[in-house]
């Protein structure tokens, strides 16, 4: 594989990484590692960091314990809580990109706007805003959860007062002493809830579903565990092992045994009832669908903070905004100065995929018209060299997403030997066949998991109701399945020599 080449006015490299968050910048180091240097990191804001630099609201906090959610090759000893904050995380992140020489890579303001796939080449053309340059293969490491999502709210344009969405938070706008409304009861709303209401003179909650919340055992880590993982970094790893190994045990319940969850529901309902005690607040509260459906809530606030006489919870969504009011689906009505959306992200129509053109000239998008499927959550077939960190069915329910990052990054690694070990002008191709064989598998999987059965509406699925979201398994599993690329499940395009068009070398098809 040449390492530049000069065929184009613009520059060329072996790998274009999209993103810098931890999937994104994961992908750097492991990179490194690998002894390929030829690469860079586009990044479309002006820092790392992705979701811990986007989501800035007040009590913005992991809900995976810190020593489980971070990098395996980058400990660090010094997290300062179980459960470290945003301002932490971030700073990790900063420094993982200073202490793996990561700077010289990353082009910030860089967004990606188009990527299209030459077939004769065999390269990614990749427009950004900064600039145009070729890349042999694309990582794609967009977020799963980086693009905002707005309800349409008729009236909305016509409100007076300020609007934000909780990932964009506006740290000028005083909260202080306004009557704010909330919309929305996810992760990102049951942590600002608790942290706002006791500075807002009224907080109106508009609800459309009730989460499931379990109490969340924070605590502040003590000097003298930090000096001990300090000295002896077997027991942060051990720490980690802990907290991974409990996860990891609770996984069948959720994929397999949904029944068993019935118990977990009476901690839940216990920890409401200890402090909602008004009984019509706590049918309000109370969810009418099994546990770990939508996604389980750790807090030992939220319930505290909505039981305060400031606070109003409207058991609906937000249907229409006139003038300065608010007005519920279910009629309800208040005067508002703010309006803060915690109504979470484009996940399933992966904002990226509108941008990606492949071997047949449609979209990614077009491609996934139907729902997302990538094989092994990577790569999806007309996309050659193109590959997606976090991709469909990668998400967890009870884990650390660093877990899975680190495992398609293990693939990612081995498909660039793979290629190497192929040698010459070569592009690696998902069979459809293959792609849906993956598809089909965690489909059928998914059948008895609580994320389909539960008897919730999530946003784990898409448009047709089908959970494109969601790894049905363990991340052991999941580390075996993508530990190397099966060059079967492949189809290996060659440049041919006069350079017109490349040569599809046909392997054997996988079946399903
Ligand atoms: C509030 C919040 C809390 C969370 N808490 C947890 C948790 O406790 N545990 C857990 O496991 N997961 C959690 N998650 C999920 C979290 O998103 C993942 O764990 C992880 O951070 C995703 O990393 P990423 O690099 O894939 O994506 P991101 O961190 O979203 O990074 C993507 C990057 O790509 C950039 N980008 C996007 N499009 C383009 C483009 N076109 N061109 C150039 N750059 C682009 C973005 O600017 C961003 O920097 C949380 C998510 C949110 C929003």
């Amino acid at each position: 594989m040449a390492e530049h080449e000069n065929e184009n006015e613009y520059e060329h490299v072996r790998v274009a990484v999209v993103g810098s968050g931890f999937a994104g910048l994961g992908a750097a180091v492991r990179l490194r590692r690998e002894g390929i240097t030829d690469f860079v990191v586009l990044e479309r804001a002006g820092s790392v960091g992705g979701t811990w630099r986007d989501n800035s609201y007040p009590g913005c906090a992991c809900d995976v314990p810190s020593h489980l959610y971070s990098f395996s090759f980058a400990p660090n000893p010094d997290w300062p809580r179980s459960f470290s904050g945003q301002e932490h995380i971030r700073a990790y992140l900063e420094h993982v990109t200073d202490v793996f020489e990561l700077r010289p890579h990353i082009r910030f303001d860089s967004e990606v706007k188009r990527m299209v796939w030459d077939g004769e080449r065999l390269r990614w053309e990749i427009e950004t805003s900064s600039g145009r340059l070729s890349a042999d293969v694309v990582v794609s490491a967009t977020g799963p959860l980086s693009e905002p999502k707005l309800p349409d709210v008729p009236g909305l344009d016509t409100f007076p007062g300020k609007v934000f969405h909780s990932a964009r938070w506006d740290h000028d706008y005083e909260l202080r002493g306004k009557r704010v409304a909330m919309v929305g009861t996810g992760a990102s709303a049951i942590q600002i809830v608790p942290s706002i209401q006791p500075l807002v003179s009224r907080l109106t909650l508009f609800q459309r579903t009730p989460a499931w919340v379990l109490p969340r055992v924070d605590r502040a880590i003590s000097g003298a565990e930090r000096a001990l993982h300090r000295a002896l970094p077997f027991t942060s790893r051990l720490r980690r092992g802990l907290l991974w190994g409990v996860r990891e045990l609770q996984v069948q319940a959720f994929t397999k045994h949904p029944g068993e969850l019935g118990f977990v529901e009476q901690l839940a309902k216990r920890n409401m009832g200890r402090a909602v005690k008004d009984p019509a607040l706590r049918a309000k509260l109370t969810p009418d669908y099994r546990i770990g459906c939508k996604r389980i809530l750790l807090s030992s606030t939220y319930y505290p903070a909505l039981a305060q006489p400031n606070v109003e919870v409207v058991a609906s969504g937000l249907s229409e905004v006139r003038g300065s009011t608010v007005v519920g689906a279910d009629g309800t009505e208040a005067e508002v100065d703010a309006i803060v959306f915690g109504t979470g992200f484009h996940v399933t129509d992966m904002p990226i995929a509108e941008r990606v053109v492949g071997a047949e000239g449609k979209t990614l998008a077009e491609t996934w018209a139907g729902g997302m499927q990538a094989l092994r959550g990577a790569s999806a077939a007309g996309f050659p060299n193109w590959m997606t960190i976090i991709g469909p069915n990668t998400g967890l329910g009870n884990s650390s997403m660093i877990l899975m990052i680190e495992s398609q990054l293990n693939y990612l690694a081995d498909y660039l030997r793979q290629l190497d070990v192929l040698g010459g002008r070569v592009a690696l191709d998902a069979r459809p066949g293959a792609v849906s064989a993956w598809n089909h598998r965690v489909q059928e999987r998914m059948k008895r998991t609580v994320w389909n059965t539960g008897g919730c509406t999530s946003w784990y699925m898409d448009a047709s109701g089908r959970n494109t979201t969601i790894w049905p398994g363990t991340t052991t599993e999941f580390r075996r399945a993508t530990r190397q690329v099966d060059l079967a499940e492949y189809a290996v395009l060659r440049a041919s020599a006069g350079g017109k068009e490349a040569a599809r070398q046909e392997n054997a098809e996988v079946t399903a």
